[in-house]
């Protein structure tokens, strides 16, 4: 079984201190229609960065970029509304229901104890899920396009109350269909269950950004799955490393890009990690497809429910234990170090 194979890099239980464990995942990310990252109606212009081209071409380019935020709040939304679904979102203290983007997180249910919180009543859970920015492949000039749209209601809709079209215009960018991002993601002391929560939000994710419009499709795809006990190259080495791995074999650099392609040529790359320092395990092809097997089924129609409560059930003594400290005194809380 491949998720054996990570065993070392799991947490047998969740608990509160690091402990060096570590999981990474390599995910190309392919926008499926035009779609749009940034906040709605503010104007400002879609996220892109100047960074060296490869590791070995040292030629500067604009990449487009996709930020922590725009990756991990959708995700969380997928995984939460499945938590809804089975009633293991919790009342938070100001007696409304956990959510996102607000002062109110439970501190109790599966998504506060793995992506964390900050907030009201003085508890703190760091996120044990760390993105970074994703790069584009190609040049962001390459990648980008403009239309001018009528502009949106209030309602999020194009028609007014009396079903009137917006004759008001916006021109809006947007990234073209076919475009890839390439990104890594560590995740820090999770147990297998918390690993097959993770990767299902991730696989399941099929909109991003500007959620209102109807655009934003985008697939995820694994291809490397690794355990260590550091993270691994960052999005932007990898990126540059898959560059120049395509500039060595003459194939054009030029969008469209074939998905197999870049997936090929990723793993390629990806190929010899095992040497880089803190990395242990590397899965083959085939223990990639068997472990996101095994996480389709944990998130079947069938198995879903009981997977979730599962989950949810693994926390149950820790969220208990903050009454216990109370009631026996400071003294007690020895092996229950502060913080997460
Ligand atoms: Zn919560």
């Amino acid at each position: 079984m491949s998720v054996d194979k990570l065993s070392k890099f799991f947490a047998t239980t969740y608990e509160n201190f690091p402990k060096g464990r570590t999981i990474g995942l390599v995910v190309l990310r392919t926008t499926l229609s035009e779609t749009i990252f940034r906040t709605e109606g503010t104007g400002e212009p879609i996220c892109r960065e100047f960074v060296q081209a490869g590791e070995t071409d040292p030629s500067i380019i604009q990449r487009l970029v996709m930020t922590k935020r725009k990756q991990v709040a959708p995700e969380r939304r997928k995984g939460r509304e499945f938590l809804r679904a089975e009633s293991l979102l919790y009342p938070s203290k100001d007696g409304t229901f956990c959510s996102l983007n607000t002062n109110a997180p439970c501190e109790m249910c599966v998504d506060c104890f793995l992506y964390g919180f900050a907030a009201g009543g003085g508890g703190a859970q760091k996120s044990r899920i760390w993105t970074e920015d994703a790069f584009s492949l190609l040049p962001a000039s390459d990648l980008i396009g403009d239309r001018t749209i009528n502009a949106i209601y209030e309602t999020g809709t194009m028609r007014d109350e009396n079903n009137k079209a917006s004759t008001a215009l916006n021109t809006s960018e947007y990234i073209k269909p076919s475009v890839h991002f390439l990104d890594v993601v560590t995740l820090k002391d999770v147990t297998a269950d918390e690993m097959r929560y993770i990767v299902g939000n991730i696989l399941l994710t099929s909109r991003y950004g500007a959620v209102s419009s109807r655009v934003g499709r985008m697939e995820n795809q694994i291809l490397g799955i690794f355990g260590g006990i550091a993270e691994l190259p960052s999005s932007l080495e990898l990126v540059q490393s898959v560059h120049d791995a395509f500039t060595a074999s003459g194939k054009a650099l030029e969008h469209p890009l074939e998905t197999q392609a870049i997936a090929d040529v990723t793993k390629q790359v990806i190929s010899d990690w095992i040497n880089k320092r803190g990395v242990s395990v590397k899965l083959s092809d085939a223990e990639v497809s068997e472990l996101i097997a095994d996480v389709d089924r944990h998130w079947s129609e069938d198995e879903r429910a009981t997977f979730l409560k599962r989950l949810d059930s693994s926390y149950e003594t820790f969220r208990k234990v903050p009454e216990e400290k109370k009631a026996k005194g400071k003294g007690k809380a020895k092996d229950t170090e502060a913080g997460g």
